[in-house]
């Protein structure tokens, strides 16, 4: 009779533990992406010192300590070729030159990342302010922030640091 008692507990294990039960995402606190997530298991995972060995100190300081490069420094605010800009760190696909825009910021500016899950965001309360981190859901490389005063049809800007991409040209 006393097994009964554990049975409700037993029932909530088994509710929870169910496959399809809610499971946290890499996107999670995205106020901008779909629920298309980009698949987990290719997640790309380093050492601290892997990255160093990797990266430029420039692109470390950014992409694994959340740095920002001066204004106007960078090589892609201004570069009005057609292609893919991609992850500096590990090469996914992260906007198209399609939704670039002139922000007049200094940075590489989008109104919509290149395909759903590819960017994931976060919300940042540092430096007093309230914003929203992104970062390549890949490797989780920081690569700037969005605000909600970009231009339609999302009303989006991506604010991205032109160190944490690479460009990619295409026809
Ligand atoms: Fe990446």
């Amino acid at each position: 009779m006393k097994y009964l008692l554990f049975l409700p507990l037993v029932l909530l294990l088994v509710i929870g533990c169910r496959p399809g039960a809610k499971t946290s995402v890499a996107t999670v606190n995205s106020p901008v992406l779909s629920t298309n997530v980009w698949n987990m298991k290719d997640k790309v995972i380093k050492t601290e010192g892997e990255w160093r060995q990797q990266l430029t100190a420039e692109q470390f300081r950014v992409l694994r300590q959340h740095g920002t490069e001066r204004a106007f420094s960078g090589a892609l605010w201004d570069n009005h070729e057609h292609g893919a800009y991609v992850c500096a760190a590990c090469g996914l696909e992260l906007f198209g030159s399609d939704t670039k825009f002139e922000s007049g910021t200094g940075w590489p500016s989008f109104w919509k990342p290149i395909a759903d899950g590819h960017v994931g965001a976060t919300e940042d309360n540092g430096f007093f302010m309230k914003r929203t981190e992104v970062h390549c859901a890949r490797c989780d490389g920081h690569l700037g922030h969005v605000f909600d005063d970009g231009p339609k049809p999302t009303g989006l800007r991506y604010c991205i640091n032109s160190v944490s991409l690479a460009f990619a040209k295409r026809p």
